[in-house]
């Protein structure tokens, strides 16, 4: 993109808001649209993805040329087909649900798991499959804590009267979507009342939103006998079998006060309610490909209520996000034939070339660091992994089934051909050309126990990405993004893995100290933002991207100043000036007050208006660019400015 005099507010002097400055003529112009929870680069990008998306999926449904179109054309058109979704009613649950009714006993609860578990119905807990913390050549099964229908342990037990409403209006989704399989509405509302009294008191037993950043608490493996020891009457070793993990020799526990406390809560509950929980999230699930009047009831409280958004998607983008999730990989295959050629990877590949320097650099100059860190340090960024694009090698689909005739049979066989992949990998060596994102996806990722970071070609696109721009726009937006995720490899988590992805602390106390010192004073920028109403940002639930904007920022723009040596003004406007304007850009946007109190609770990143202000505020390139003076409202007194990275 060039940037666009039209989407700024000439009327705002830059030092005192300069968000606003950069984007107020756009955010003026784009009101959140009815079907969004936010809205701004990010979904715009997503849009147009979906665009291509959708057509590439009607003809595939039409006339599809290969094994892989008549997959996704199938599923595509099953997720369209409503008379067929009225017609199948409850049809692809009801064996789930016959299996919750004949149950007799806590036990036999318990029991049930591996098949809900199978089914990805996150009962009480989950499994999923990862790369082993210690052996990254390795892969190690985790149980995770989940089983909550609100978003968050806060939800349960935070005092605040939007909380209190939110418990409520849980209460009465939980209870509608009780009889809508059949529960006597007069009872439904008790029973309902019941199942959040269990989940609160499982929630109280979770780890918090930011504990879970913290691998120190989330590392815990477990050897079999281990296992067994902490939570005897979960029986977790007949569980692993009963998956089809029964061959493991350990395994990690995310939250053992969960695990070891679940028995005690589920064996002093009525069956009966443990039946209406287990139908309850059985429900939940699938309820995006059922009849409509559960897709309608699980719309009002998860779309509207949590997520802010006054009206569904269109439905066909919500079976695109549905098979996103379920085959993301296959979808993306098709959209990368079309929308990424050879040249965009290479302008983005030397651009990381770049961003990679400027970190080599960064540890290499910083004041506080001993050499023995220092050494360690740049080992890591040397065996950095770097994935552009998509994947060398596709995911083969073989063996996944779907038809025409049940959208939610599908999903639930998409559902357990993942957890069967993720089962046959577990004994296999970790193939290091795998994603773990769909290239169609927004966005990017850092993976500490790969040591990689991947930008898949859905984020290569404009605004973002824009082979035809000059630098200055392109280092300001995708170039932030990816020395964003470059930092996370050096973050209060990301820096606690070594470059071969093994949880290992490379760091003297001395350097820890010093880290932590600086991390701390971010912490207390970023707590002192106010997300809406009366809640503030976390700065500790938010730290790790935080300092990945704030490091994401400042090496972004040193390379860009290195790369931009005697680059010409364009429309009046320096080559820092426009660099700094991206930066705003990409974070413009408009989010709803529910979802921004879900997320202030749940996301590890701070609202956008704060990824802007969070990192410029503390930036001297951006003062001496705008030309602003010291005591400018938006930048923090010059003593206060942190710099980590
Ligand atoms: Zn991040």
């Amino acid at each position: 993109m060039t940037l666009n005099a039209a989407d700024r507010d000439p009327s705002v002097d830059p030092g005192v808001d300069f968000y606003r400055f950069a984007n107020g003529g756009w955010l003026d112009a784009n009101p959140l649209p009815p079907g969004y929870g936010a809205w701004g680069s990010f979904e715009e990008i997503g849009v147009r993805n979906e665009d291509v998306l959708h057509r590439l999926l009607v003809h595939a449904a039409a006339d599809p040329a290969n094994d892989l179109d008549r997959l996704l054309g199938d599923y595509f058109a099953s997720g369209l087909d409503l008379d067929a979704i009225e017609a199948a009613g409850t049809t692809a649950i009801e064996p789930l649900l016959a299996a919750v009714d004949a149950t007799t006993s806590a036990d036999e609860v318990l029991a049930l798991l591996p098949l809900l578990h199978g089914h990805a119905i996150t009962a009480f807990f989950m499994w999923g499959v990862t790369v082993d913390h210690d052996d990254s050549s390795r892969h190690l099964l985790w149980l995770v804590q989940s089983g909550l229908g609100l978003p968050d342990r806060d939800s349960y037990d935070k005092d605040s009267e939007a909380a209190a409403a939110l418990r409520s209006a849980y209460v009465d989704h939980v209870a509608r979507q009780l009889t809508t399989i059949g529960v006597p509405a007069g009872t439904a509302h008790d029973r309902a009342a019941a199942v959040l009294a269990l989940e609160t008191r499982l929630a109280a037993q979770h780890l918090r939103a930011e504990e879970r950043r913290d691998p120190g608490r989330t590392l815990n493996r477990h050897d079999l006998a281990a296992l067994d020891a902490l939570a005897p009457g979960l029986r977790l070793p007949a569980y692993l079998t009963a998956i089809g993990a029964g061959a493991v020799e350990s395994v990690n526990v995310q939250s053992p006060r969960s695990l070891s406390t679940l028995h005690g809560i589920v064996a002093a509950t009525d069956v009966a309610v443990l039946q209406d929980y287990l139908r309850f999230h059985v429900v939940r699930t699938v309820a995006t490909a059922l009849p409509a009047a559960i897709e309608d009831e699980a719309f009002d409280f998860y779309g509207r209520r949590v997520g802010g958004q006054q009206q569904p998607k269109k439905r066909y983008q919500r079976v695109l996000r549905a098979l996103g999730e379920d085959m993301g990989e296959a979808l993306g295959r098709r959209f990368v034939e079309e929308t990424f050629p050879p040249s965009a990877k290479e302008r983005a590949r030397a651009m990381v070339r770049e961003l990679l320097a400027e970190m080599r650099h960064s540890l290499q100059t910083r004041g506080w660091m001993t050499e023995a860190t220092r050494e360690q340090g740049l080992q890591k960024l040397e065996s950095f992994g770097v994935k552009i694009g998509y994947p060398d090698t596709w995911r083969d689909w073989s063996g996944l089934v779907v038809s025409r005739t049940s959208y939610a049979a599908n999903r639930l066989a998409a559902t357990r051909f993942e957890l069967a992949r993720q089962l046959r990998i577990l004994h296999e060596p970790v193939d290091r050309a795998e994603w773990e994102m769909a290239p169609h996806a927004v966005n990017a990722y850092y993976h500490p126990m790969r040591n990689e970071i991947v930008f898949p070609a859905g984020i290569l696109q404009p605004p973002m990405f824009d082979a035809d721009a000059d630098d200055a726009v392109n280092y300001g937006a995708i170039g932030i993004v990816i020395a964003h995720e470059i930092t996370h490899g050096f973050d209060d988590s990301g820096r606690r893995f070594d470059g071969a992805g093994a949880f290992r602390d490379w760091w003297t106390e001395e350097d820890q100290a010093h880290f932590a010192s600086l991390t701390e004073r971010l912490v207390e920028q970023y707590d002192g933002y106010v997300a809406v109403d009366d809640v503030h940002v976390n700065g500790r639930l938010t730290l790790g991207e935080n300092i990945a904007d704030l490091g994401g920022v400042a090496l972004a723009s040193r390379a860009l100043a290195r790369v931009s040596t005697g680059a010409p003004d364009i429309d009046g406007l320096s080559p820092a000036q426009r660099f700094f304007l991206a930066a705003a850009t990409i974070w413009r946007g408009h989010t709803s007050e529910q979802l921004a109190r879900t997320l202030a609770q749940v996301d590890s990143h701070s609202p956008r208006v704060f990824r802007v202000v969070g990192p410029l505020s503390n930036q001297d390139a951006f003062q001496d660019a705008l030309g602003l003076a010291d005591d400018a409202p938006y930048l923090r007194p010059r003593a206060d400015r942190i710099e980590i990275w």
